[in-house]
């Protein structure tokens, strides 16, 4: 604790208690959601506001040249911190980093032929889109306008090999030459903290294979910047775009840059659309011409006034960072090694039956201490002593509790997501349509968990954060004497113990129809996802194929589902107007198969891949489930070879 209290100028609990006197009592693990501002920096802010008027930049008064100087001023700053030469790089100021994200996009879609519009200058090119599967939502987006196709690289090995030339993408295609390609990846992953290579940008940019001359990068800095020095200061390796949230490394102000390579600047200056601040003369009267702002390329691209005042607090939040912490690097050291004792910690907490208490979901690349590979961030479910899990909501609720605040969920990462947690895409939209949401509380899904813990430190995490964290789930989750329930908080629900120690188990065949209990003595299989055949079908509209809720259709709620194993169907029982109660049984060996009918239906190319539901062509089952929801629609079943092997066999 010694030493890592002395990597800033003051000690670290000193600058806790003057500076942030929010956080006196409380545990704020959430840095990667936003870092906390300090006193000083709002106080002086305060005071340069009090101080000066400053007037809209745009005007030619005092008060608008102050303001004007003082952007430029910043401007500046933020290259130096990032070790950016200004010779080579431009700052644009943006509302956050998605904001950044979305202007890069917009420039490519304009180069784009799908979007021909009257008077385009430059022919249009078709666009493709590479991005890394640890990217945050907000670089996923971009796949949804690539006319070019757009391709998810699943692994690192899968980029250096493109990089390389070992691996083929859509992009590699005679006629090649003339398209554009963006590949984006994040600096960081937002999920479990892992630190991606720097130096993709630049060996694209090397590369002189065929399909990569025309290909851009845009490295997603927002998680990377909070505890590490981004180094801009090669601009022949950096990449051509760079985005991050400034409240991420200041805790405010609320503001976004993209830092452009000049040299790629170009790619920007497609656009069409001007505002108020990037012309200099429009004739919108009979005549329709406008001259463009031709100067400096930010000129060209912030529309409207600027977030002026947030941008002065920067200048505030430069001096006071720099004052507490002194570098980046020394926030480095300072979180890197709380995060080791942290993550040793957690991984070190075993039931008394020697199981791990803490599922963490640490990249096998990484490694805790080593600032390199490993963020100061942390991702991890809890298990209780029989293998159940502890579902996010009710650690999230229990830690809330103790005065712990902290991130649960799917924390805008889909790709970390899915592969940490080992769901496929069936999982997923399965999940999806049993109800879970960004954000809500349906914890665990077929014997998986749908989201995670996360902790992440900041500049001014203390050693008593860390040590109130382990104590916490120490004494809360850790079972010492086998009765995990009594050390529990009463009231809040936990998952129920491991299978084989339940009295009645229940599936649900069809996904959102009633539960169905399986009759006792009756061994059933354990797959690696759950329950043998539980959610296995569902029911799809006969209009769109695409699936039903029991929101839309709360008849679904009344089929009544099972399965007989001896003789090898699925039973549903209805009741029908006029019939009566009736019987469908479906064999268990009849596995619809696809036709090009549903996969036209399947949205982006992106998701062939995933399994999806198949409906079944008879008329029956069709004309059976019609009468008892009362809309057209069928049974559909998950694609058998989406479901793993039996993988404990039976009880
Ligand atoms: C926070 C974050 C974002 C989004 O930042 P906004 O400020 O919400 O736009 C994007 N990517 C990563 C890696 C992040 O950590």
């Amino acid at each position: 604790m010694g030493r890592v209290g002395t990597s800033y100028p003051e000690n670290i609990d000193q600058i806790r208690e003057q500076e942030y006197p929010n956080l006196r009592d409380t545990t704020y693990l959430d840095h990667a959601g936003t870092t906390i501002y300090a006193k000083s920096l709002i106080d002086q802010f305060a005071r340069d506001m009090a101080a000066n008027l400053f007037g809209n930049p745009h005007s030619r008064s005092p008060s608008s040249e102050l303001s004007t100087r003082r952007v430029d001023r910043v401007r500046l700053r933020v290259l130096q911190f990032f070790k950016a030469n200004p010779e080579d790089f431009d700052v644009i100021f943006v509302a956050n980093a998605t904001a950044g994200i979305k202007m890069v996009m917009d420039a490519f879609i304009q180069c784009d032929k799908n979007t021909t519009l009257p008077h385009t200058q430059d022919s249009p090119r078709p666009f493709w889109y590479g991005y890394h599967r640890d990217s945050h939502t907000s670089l996923v987006g971009i796949r949804e306008i690539a006319s070019q196709g757009s391709r998810c690289f699943e692994a690192d090995q899968e980029v250096e090999d493109w990089i390389s030339g070992k691996l083929a993408t859509e992009l590699d295609h005679p006629g090649s030459e003339s398209q554009l390609g963006l590949f984006a990846y994040p600096a960081q992953s937002n999920m479990n903290g892992r630190r991606l290579p720097l130096d993709w940008s630049g060996r694209l940019r090397e590369s002189s294979l065929p399909g990569h001359g025309n290909i851009y990068t845009l490295l997603d800095a927002a998680a990377y910047v909070t505890t590490a020095q981004l180094d801009l200061s090669n601009s022949k390796t950096a990449p051509d775009f760079t985005v991050l949230s400034l409240y991420k490394i200041f805790g405010f102000p609320d503001l976004g840059v993209l830092i452009v390579r000049k040299c790629s600047g170009h790619i920007l200056e497609r656009r069409r659309y001007f505002g108020g601040g990037t012309v200099d003369m429009v004739t919108c009267i009979k005549d329709k011409w406008h001259a463009k702002k031709a100067e400096r390329l930010h000129e060209k691209m912030e529309d409207g006034t600027l977030p002026f005042h947030h941008i002065v607090a920067v200048d505030s939040a430069l001096d006071v960072h720099e004052r507490l912490y002194g570098s980046m690097d020394r926030i480095s050291r300072h979180t890197c090694s709380l995060a080791k004792q942290l993550y040793d910690g957690l991984s070190s907490l075993r039931h008394a039956n020697g199981k791990a208490v803490c599922v963490i979901y640490k990249d096998p690349a990484s490694q805790f201490g080593n600032s390199k590979t490993q963020a100061p961030t942390i991702a991890f479910n809890v298990q209780n002593s029989r293998g159940g899990w502890v579902g996010k909501t009710d650690f999230e609720r229990l830690a809330d509790l103790h005065g712990i605040q902290l991130r649960t969920g799917g924390v805008c990462n889909p790709g970390g997501i899915a592969s940490s947690l080992n769901l496929a895409g069936w999982e997923l939209r399965r999940n999806f349509m049993e109800g879970t949401r960004c954000g809500n509380d349906l914890d665990v899904l077929g014997g998986k968990p749908t989201g995670v813990v996360r902790v992440s430190l900041g500049a001014m995490t203390n050693f008593h954060d860390i040590h109130h964290f382990l104590q916490f789930v120490s004494a809360t989750f850790v079972d010492e004497r086998h009765r995990f329930s009594e050390l529990v908080t009463p009231g809040l629900s936990l998952e129920p113990p491991a299978l084989q120690q339940v009295d009645s188990l229940r599936i649900a065949p069809i996904v959102g129809c009633a539960e169905w209990e399986i009759p006792a003595e009756t061994s059933w299989e354990v797959r690696s996802t759950g329950l043998a055949w539980d959610r296995e079908w569902c029911l799809v509209s006969e209009m769109t194929g695409a699936p039903l809720t029991t929101r839309e259709h709360p008849a679904m709620k009344r089929l009544k589902s099972s399965v007989d194993i001896q003789e090898g169907v699925l039973k549903v029982r209805a009741q029908l107007e006029e019939v009566g109660e009736t019987e469908l049984t479906v064999s268990l060996w009849d596995i619809p198969s696809p036709t090009c009918e549903v996969k036209a239906n399947q949205p982006s190319e992106d998701d062939t891949e995933l399994p999806v539901p198949t409906p079944y062509t008879s008329k029956t089952i069709s004309d059976f489930f019609t009468a008892a929801i009362g809309a057209p629609c069928t049974l559909a079943r998950f694609p058998a070879d989406s479901f793993p092997q039996a993988a404990e066999g039976s009880e």
